[in-house]
């Protein structure tokens, strides 16, 4: 059978929604509509480097189908299933805390919809050419960030966090040009193109635009077909349907930074266009892995003077967005109080959760409140870099009977240099374990089952930036075959798995400070 009759094409978004009535491919401000038809351009010469084997099942196709050249010209955008019709969305968002005003997928086309297992899946090319939303830019991406983007949506999903996925990552033949650090030095480099899969792309920047031209009848249309489609948990009706959206998202939210916050992921440029009205982690651009903890770290260098989206300012920064997307959505109330109230109980709700997630990933099972040996915790980490994935990994192995000292020499490992770990740091460390060795006694749990259930959640193998960076310059020299290793190492990142001790290790050297390591630039 043909790969494209065995895709159950469905349709919801371009058939609920207003399309713009202009069909050429200029920039241009769209007014009136929620997308713009758009074709994907042709790529020269285009070739497959990886494919999810997961998500080609989730959408119906075998790993057979991938090695078609059917599936290369459609995931490369060369080819059109006939009766679809590629567009891409126009939204808004607040950039660095600014309203930038239209936005859009300016480099992303969506190709159609499927549902398969009842599940529904939206399927758009990322870096397939121009689109009316391209501003000054091409509409392409480089290899570099689609290997990111691809290994890391994955990474993301296998790890438990809400997120979007990416089904193939082709090369498209053609060059682009980039200057990666902005320091006028461009240079041309190898096109690539993802093909990222979600149930919906849709962001809060979506509404944003909607209320910013005061659309609100468009408006209204998105707010509908969101909740029909993706929350159909929301029964209510008039203005409390608005309100339970407001409250349903803002969940969503805390879950996904939580999660976040769990596994030591920057998201780097969590602007209102790039929050998921679903709660997924999306764009991945210059994100990165917390390695020695650190809540004043971020990865992207354009955000190097205010840290607005380090990593320990997460959590409020969700909040300032959900702000945003509430904003946007008072037209549909037109009564602050509901909303306010709304956002008033996002930081406790936060807290709670955060709480319970670092309860688990230090084995505090019991119900009492433990919020001074986490804090005491967070601060004695900060004294000395220590490695946030490895800490929590290692911690599991402490039993009851350790003294503080053996302790130690258990986590001793995740520390960067243990010469640091002398005079007061090491007496801070030493009261650390004291404290938690003396709560771990009165766990009930014995020391083997707590130590399952702590690596459950303290995953063992993260996608660190310079293994990230390592299968990038294999790539470009056309060695791809650490992608996929990397890809099976991150398939299961809570278990053991010995022939791949060799990535259990803290961040090299080399790559303390080296360009896609631990510094990345928005080009992409
Ligand atoms: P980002 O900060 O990467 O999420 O991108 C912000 C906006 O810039 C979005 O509207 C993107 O579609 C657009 N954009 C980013 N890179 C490109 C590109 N190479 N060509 C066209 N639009 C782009
Ligand atoms: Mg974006």
């Amino acid at each position: 059978m043909m790969l494209k009759n065995k895709l159950n094409i469905d349709n919801s978004f371009t058939k609920s929604l207003p399309a713009d009535k202009v069909l050429d491919n200029h920039r241009r401000q769209v007014v009136d509509a929620c997308f713009s038809y758009v074709e994907p351009k042709k790529t020269s010469n285009p070739k497959l480097i990886h494919v999810s084997n997961e998500m080609l099942q989730e959408i119906g196709l075998t790993e057979e189908d991938a090695t078609s050249e059917e599936f290369l010209t459609i995931f490369s955008g060369n080819q059109i299933i006939e009766n679809t019709h590629p567009y891409a969305m126009c939204y808004g968002g607040h950039q660095f805390g600014q309203w930038a005003g239209q936005l859009g997928d300016g480099r992303a086309i969506n190709l159609f919809e499927v549902v398969h297992n009842k599940q529904r899946w939206a399927l758009q090319l990322k870096g397939a050419g121009e689109t009316p939303y391209s501003r000054s830019a091409d509409g392409l991406a480089v290899l570099r960030s689609s290997i990111r983007e691809h290994l890391c949506s994955e990474a993301m999903h296998y790890l438990g966090v809400s997120t979007t996925r990416s089904l193939s990552l082709m090369l498209s033949g053609d060059k682009v040009l980039r200057d990666i650090m902005y320091n006028g030095n461009p240079a041309y480099e190898k096109g690539a193109i993802v093909c990222r899969v979600a149930p919906s792309f849709i962001r809060f920047g979506n509404f944003e635009i909607l209320a910013s031209r005061e659309n609100h009848e468009t408006l209204q249309l998105l707010a509908d077909y969101t909740i029909k489609h993706f929350y159909p948990e929301i029964l209510s009706e008039g203005k409390q349907k608005y309100l339970d959206f407001l409250t349903e998202v803002r969940d969503r939210t805390i879950n996904m930074i939580v999660h976040w916050q769990r596994v030591g992921f920057v998201h780097g440029v969590m602007n209102t266009d790039n929050m998921s009205i679903l709660g997924l982690t999306i764009d991945y651009g210059p994100y990165g892995w917390l390695e020695g903890f650190d809540y004043e770290w971020t990865p992207n260098t354009t955000d190097t003077q205010h840290r607005r989206y380090r990593f320990g300012n997460q959590p409020y920064i969700g909040m300032w967005n959900l702000y945003k997307l509430a904003n946007a959505l008072y037209p549909l109330i037109n009564e602050a109080e509901p909303l306010q109230n709304i956002l008033d109980e996002y930081e406790e709700l936060y807290l709670k959760a955060y709480e319970q997630m670092m309860k688990n990933k230090l084995g505090l099972f019991s119900s009492e409140n433990h919020s001074e040996i986490i804090s005491q915790l967070e601060k004695t980490l900060q004294f000395t870099e220590t490695d946030y994935t490895i800490f929590f990994r290692n911690l599991a192995n402490i039993i009851k009977d350790d003294s503080q000292e053996s302790a130690i020499q258990k986590v001793e490992f995740a520390f960067y240099t243990l010469e640091e770990v002398k005079d007061d740091i090491k007496d801070q460390w030493l009261n650390w374990f004291s404290n938690y060795l003396e709560i771990l006694k009165t766990e009930k749990l014995s020391d083997e089952k707590r130590k399952q259930k702590m690596n459950s959640v303290n995953p063992k193998y993260v996608l660190r930036n310079y293994m990230a960076q390592l299968a990038i310059d294999d790539a470009n020299k056309g060695d791809y075959q650490l992608i996929d290793e990397l890809y099976q190492l991150l398939k299961n990142p809570y278990d053991e798995q010995s022939n791949h001790e060799k990535w259990f290790v803290k961040r090299p050297e080399w790559a303390r400070h080296k360009i896609g390591c631990s510094m990345l630039s928005c080009s992409s």
